[in-house]
Order: C-alpha cells, then structure tokens, then sequence
C-alpha cells in the first residue's frame, strides 16, 4: 500500500468520465423549453483534469502522506425521478422514490458511512432556487466520496450490467442516474505519526493545517483542461473543436523530521500524558547547526486519514501556536543578552535574601514558596544554577530596556519564525517605547529576567536554546529540505538559512558552561544524561487566570542540548497544565532525559561511537538522494 502512487494517467482516467459529471453541470444552469432548445445545438464541453498530489517524505525517505485511488459515487436526482416514475409508476412522491432508491443503494454499499437516511435527502430534491429566486434543475450530487473498490464493487457490477431487461426494476432506475468516478485519497502510512505538522487534505484536494496547508501551491499542482464539441446527449462530435493540456502533478517534498526521532518522541510524550495528565504538551527536536527540525510533537493529536472524527483544535501544531509566559527557561536568554552588551561579566555579583524590595515593587524567589534558605551573594552563573529571580532582577536592571529589548528579538523572541508547519503565534515582546514611567519599564525589565510579561511559542525558546548551542548563531528553523519535481525527478535541495548572530561565540559559550552546571548541579538534574554532558534550564512558569497569578495552574518545561561539547540535538519539551507534578524539574527534566538518552541509543549502539561524527546526517544519506528518485 506504501508504494501506491498517483500516476497521471489515472488521473486523466478519472477526468474523462468525470465529464459526463460536468455535463450535468452544465445542464444545472438551464431550464425548461430553454435546455431543450439548446440541447438540440452544439455543446462545448469543457473537463477540468485534476493533478495528483505530491508525497511528503522524512528526511529517512518514509513516505509520510501519499494518494491512494478510490471510488466516489454521484447521482442526478432529476433523471432518477423520471426513470422511476416510468418504471415504478407516475402516482410516487419524489420522497417515496428517494426512499426506494436510498435501499437499493444501501443494499449495495455496504459501508456506514453511507446512511439511508442521509441519501433520500439528496435524493429527494429535484429544483432548487437559485441566488436570483429563478428554480433550476439539480442534475449533480455527491451520494457518498472516497469508498474503497471492495466498497463500490456491487454497484458497479449492476451499473455495467450492458441488457437492462435483465435486470430488476430497482437496479434499473438506479442505471438511469447513478454513476462511480475515480478519486485519489490523500493517506497518511504513519497514522498518527507528526500529525499536527503534517495537517491534511479535505474532500476538494485542499490543503488544511500544517505541512499540507502551507506547502499547499508546491504539493497540489496544476489542473489541465479538456474542451471538445459534443452533441446533445454528450458524445462527442469526432471532428469537432478539441483542445488538451494535461495536468501537473504535484511536487514532492522532502521534510526535515526524521521519523524516528519523531516516533521516540511522540511514546515518550504519550507516556506522559497518561502519567502527568496535562492539557497539552509539546516537543521540538532541533539540530541546532542548520535548524533542521528533527521531530515536531503536538498532543492531543489526531488521525489525519479521518480527519473529521476530531475537534479542530487537535488541528493546531502547539509547538508554534501554543503561547505561554516561559518562567525561568527564560533566564539564560536574558543572561546571554546582558553578558554579551557588557552590563555584567562573570565576576559581578546579586544578593537574595527571600524577597527584594525595589523603588514600588518587590521580587519574591522560589526559595519562599518552597521555605528553603535564600541564595546570597550569587554570580550570573549561579543565579542560572539556582534559577533565582531576585538575582536576574537585578543584574538586568543594569542594562537599558532597549539593549535587552534588542538582543532578545535578534534571539527571534516575539516574532513569526515562518516554519511552514501550521499556523504560527508570533508571541509578545513588549516594545521600549510601550511603558509610560521609568518606574514602570524598570518594574517590566526586572519581571523579564526571569520570564514573566513575556509570550513565547515554544519553537522560538528552542531557535534561541538552539543559538546558544550554536556559537551565538540564529538558524532560521526550518521543516521543509526539499522538494522532489515528480515530472522530471529531479530534487531541489534547500540551503540552511543564517539569521545572524544573536550574542558572540564567546558570550554563547560561558552560557553554555554555566547550562551545564545547571543540569550537573542544579534544578536540572534530572535532565542528566549517561555518557554526555547536558546543558539545560527547567522552567516552572504559573499562569495568570483573570489578571492574577493562579499557583495551581502551571506551565512545566525544559530547555537543553547535548553533547554540551559539540551540540548536535536541542529539545523543548512543554506541558500545560499537569495534574501531577507541578515542577519543571520533576516533570520535564526526566521526560528530556528518556528522549534524549533513546536518541542517543539510537546513534551509539552498542559501542559509543565518536560523537563528533554527524550521525544523524549519515543515517540520511544511508539513503541516497538516487534511492529517492528510483522511487
Ligand atoms: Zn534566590
């Protein structure tokens, strides 16, 4: 099934006996004395051909969406109505035969997704009115779309019978209107694999949510055009006016995830789901060298092959739509923000005693609500280490908003990050010029350092986790790697795109130190990782319900990458709201150590390799770009 495709002669197949569906458009638009007088001319009759759609690959070659070919079944109620007056008899209600009708079909498609009920709805009608109020005949409905051959296979026995006098009656009027026209299915292999970053394709060949919206003009291709003279009764005329441009197929495209990352992920966060009971959750897998998104999770999700049995919001790809306060995994952005405009160094020194009082306001640590010892005299790195909030307040009082401000957007902080992966939240960074007093842009400035009065979506913490791990530089995070032309096969390899740095080398590079010992001795040690360093923060972000914070109502998350050395994996890993579990490093901690420890099992069995291999590029490339095209 993995290998169906969707080849353009069957499209065209599919076209040419969709005409006699257009025919009967065409028909709709006339009435009476004026459609008799006109059937008696020439018809030009014009047949959209409809493309097939690309496939969506990962970065492995594992056909993530494909087409598969199905069977659509129409009727015109206006010919059905006469026919069974003919043979049924003339005293019969339009609903009586419709009922009739509705049974034989029944009988013969034997799927529930057809129901009795619903067909002598559609049945029933014969005129409607048009916007004008002028009534025109219904010569066109859809009965039932997309059913498989084993499906339709009695029907299209009865409607191919060639000697209706051997048929029943009931058949016989079925004959007279019914018709099956070919169809091709968009189908997701994977089931539920990426499903809120793949999306899916409604009945009309549309591309909704993620992947399949947003690379839709790439995947969908172009309809082709058949216009050929035919007479009255449709046949057309062998030397009459003919014209014909066949359809473009679709491209392909090739996606950065790799489908196993992605696969480890997503039990690892459905495990959580069941433990944690959050609302939602997220999980981005970044490589932070070229901003490739090896695994995108978004749950709850859903089954895109049926799509309609969800809610749309299990549509939403969280991951770039899910806004929220991020708490302390904001630290080390501001961190890196002041260290690198040269406000602080390493050497500078807070002081927290529990709670600091300020010009009209106060900062409370995390040391009060847990009733353990304030932290003290405490450098940059150890307010990281510690999370403190009183410290990060007040070494980002020495900076001007505007520097933060700057830095913090260069991150990719309160903007679109343009993924191409479903609808995207920009966030909320609050301009300098939006505070009136300068106590007000002190009191805001002070909130910031440790994540609060700020919006993040959870893939703009990654990009900027990712800068960090990435020598200062922003890669502009991408999902897309490819695309495929299915007419000439040939494969159009995107480049990396570099944003510019956000800090210098050497300001990523202390951040990326004192992460480490955030994890190695701090909040983060449940992040640990055998065989590798990790650098990470937690993040316990309370949420703010009617303008107050609501201690019961949390955001819990974790921020890192390894192998601290030489970074080559970035995970973000967000839950709203658990029931169980109320802080980042109980809940998210772990939840970063079970998927990076299988991500590492997966390129380190059962010898550890030398991690300054690209490992996850060569298991790309252990399929060739040639393995691709012979597909
Ligand atoms: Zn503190």
């Amino acid at each position: 099934m993995l290998s169906v495709r969707c080849p353009i002669a069957m499209m065209t197949v599919l076209a040419v006996s969709f005409g006699l569906a257009i025919w009967l458009f065409y028909l709709q638009g006339l009435q009476g004395a004026q459609a008799r007088q006109k059937a008696e001319g020439l018809w030009l009759r014009r047949i959209d051909l409809a493309p097939a759609r690309g496939n969506i690959y990962s970065r492995n070659l594992q056909l993530l969406a494909t087409c598969q070919l199905t069977y659509s079944v129409w009727a015109d109620p206006y010919t059905l109505q006469n026919a069974a007056r003919k043979i049924w008899g003339q005293q019969l209600s339009n609903t009586e035969i419709a009922a009739r009708i509705a049974r034989s079909l029944c009988s013969l498609l034997k799927t529930p997704r057809v129901s009795e009920k619903d067909l002598v709805k559609r049945l029933s009608q014969t005129v409607r009115n048009r916007s004008n109020g002028k009534p025109i005949l219904i010569r066109f409905v859809w009965l039932a779309r997309q059913l498989d051959e084993a499906t339709i296979r009695d029907l299209k026995r009865v409607l191919e019978v060639r000697r209706e006098k051997e048929l029943a009656p009931q058949w016989r009027v079925l004959k007279a209107g019914i018709g099956i026209s070919p169809e091709m299915r968009r189908i997701y292999p994977y089931i539920r694999l990426a499903a809120a970053t793949l999306g899916f394709v409604n009945l009309d060949n549309v591309g909704c949510y993620g992947v399949e919206r947003d690379w839709d003009e790439v995947l969908r291709g172009k309809s082709g055009l058949m216009e050929l003279e035919v007479d009255a009764l449709g046949r057309p005329i062998p030397s009459g006016y003919y014209i014909h441009s066949s359809p473009k197929q679709g491209d392909s495209i090739i996606l950065t995830i790799d489908d196993q990352i992605q696969k480890v992920a997503e039990d690892v966060i459905d495990e959580a789901m069941k433990n944690f009971l959050p609302k939602s959750a997220s999980v981005i897998v970044l490589d932070p060298k070229t901003g490739d998104i090896l695994a995108l999770v978004s749950k709850p999700d859903f089954d895109p092959n049926e799509y309609y049995r969800f809610t749309p919001e299990r549509f939403l790809n969280r991951p770039l739509s899910f806004v929220y306060e991020p708490g302390s995994t904001f630290k080390p952005i501001v961190a890196a923000a002041l260290l690198d405009s040269g406000v602080i160094n390493e050497r500078t020194t807070a002081r927290c005693d529990g709670i600091w009082k300020t010009g009209t306001f106060s900062v409370r640590c995390w040391v009060v609500q847990k009733g353990s010892a304030a932290h003290g005299v405490e450098t940059i790195a150890d307010a990281l280490k510690h999370s403190c909030n009183i410290a990060m307040a007040q070494f980002a009082l020495r900076s001007s908003y505007q520097q933060i401000y700057e830095k913090l957007s260069k991150f990719g902080i309160g903007r679109r990050l343009g993924v191409g992966a479903g609808f995207e939240e920009p966030g909320w960074l609050d301009p300098p010029q939006q505070f009136l007093s300068k106590e007000a842009t002190r009191h805001h400035q002070a909130t910031l350092a440790f994540g609060q009065g700020v919006a993040v979506t959870p893939m703009q913490l990654a990009v900027a986790y990712a800068a960090i791990a990435n020598y200062g530089k922003v890669m502009k995070p991408r999902i897309v790697k490819g695309v495929k032309s299915e007419e000439t096969g040939e494969i159009t390899w995107f480049q990396p795109k570099d944003l510019g740095n956000a800090v210098s080398p050497l300001t990523a590079s202390k951040i990326r130190n004192m992460l480490v010992s955030a994890v190695e001795e701090g909040t983060g040690k449940r992040a640990k990782l055998d065989g590798v360093k990790v650098a990470g923060k937690t993040g316990t972000a309370t949420k703010v319900v009617n303008g107050r914070y609501d201690p019961t109502k949390v955001v819990v998350s974790f921020f890192g990458f390894f192998p601290a050395d030489s970074p080559k994996w970035v995970i973000g890993i967000v839950l709203d709201e658990p029931t169980y579990g109320k802080w980042g490093g109980e809940v998210a901690a772990p939840l970063f150590a079970a998927l990076g420890q299988q991500i590492l099992w997966r390129v380190q069995p059962p010898r550890p390799l030398s991690l300054t291999q690209d490992l996850t590029a060569l298991s790309f490339f252990a399929t060739s770009p040639d393995d691709l095209q012979r597909q």
